[in-house]
């Protein structure tokens, strides 16, 4: 290949990575604006339902309820396709900064809280004596840590408890989040981590899903130079662990 040919191939390839780094960014845009009509509207069906403006007829209140639990399915579906546009953010660029582990790990069960509530699952956060800093991606290990909480929470059974805990070894942090739950088939197992799988009983227990959550998960944890892994026994519970170096 000519010189002249190299170059003009170049910057052909320059000119598209900006054209889709363009386009990256307004689907972002727009799907953050679509979450934030979302949200607006479950506040709408919730003053609706809570009978702010009046009584509602039964059918009403019916068409209302369904309304909700789609606009509940629609959120799910625009946030997980949020967290993995945050993961393929083209500049592949992982923030390095000072993280407190144990506070933002205080700040997502805070976030959980009514959740957790409203399910009857108690969320233990066994917090460790001073640990030394992370120095990683703050929004991107937040999203690690709510997708495997979360899960632990939806996967739970009523008066179930999950445990959360940090120690420090081989100069790494190792966050383990254990639950008590539905658990998974050894059948399973080898493709959680794939994208939109959904095993068929976190289906039976959870309509709302999407099966992208732990795929994005070990994208992100890879990315950030750590590694993870679970163990599991049906109907007993599942344990993730996320080891991430200091
Ligand atoms: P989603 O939760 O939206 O289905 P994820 O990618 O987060 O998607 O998880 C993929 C699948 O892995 C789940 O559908 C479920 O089958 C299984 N899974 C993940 N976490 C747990 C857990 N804590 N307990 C039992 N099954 C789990």
């Amino acid at each position: 290949m000519q010189e002249q040919d190299i170059q003009a191939l170049s910057e052909k390839c320059a000119k598209l990575e900006t054209q889709i780094a363009r386009q990256h960014d307004t689907v972002s845009i727009s799907t953050h604006q679509l979450r934030t009509s979302l949200s607006a509207f479950k506040w709408i069906f919730k003053m609706l339902l809570d009978g702010d403006t009046g009584p509602l007829t039964p059918e009403q209140q019916k068409l209302i309820e369904k309304s909700m639990q789609s606009n509940e399915r629609m959120i799910v579906l625009v946030s997980d396709m949020l967290n993995s546009l945050h993961v393929e953010d083209l500049s592949l660029t992982y923030k390095k900064e000072s993280v407190d582990l144990v506070a933002l790990i205080d700040e997502v069960l805070f976030d959980f809280s009514s959740e957790s509530f409203k399910r009857g699952v108690e969320l233990l956060f066994l917090k460790p004596s001073p640990l030394p800093l992370l120095h990683t991606d703050k929004d991107k290990l937040r999203i690690v840590i709510q997708n495997l909480v979360e899960n632990a929470i939806k996967y739970s059974n009523t008066g179930d408890k999950v445990f959360i805990t940090i120690t420090e070894e081989n100069h790494s942090l190792i966050l383990s989040v254990k639950d008590s739950g539905i658990g998974i088939s050894q059948e399973d197992q080898g493709k959680i981590f794939s994208k939109f799988f959904r095993a068929t009983n976190a289906q039976t227990k959870e309509q709302l899903g999407t099966g992208l959550g732990l795929s994005i998960t070990k994208t992100i944890v890879e990315g950030l130079g750590g590694s993870i892994s679970f163990k599991s026994t049906l109907s007993e519970g599942t344990t993730f662990v996320v080891t991430l170096p200091l």
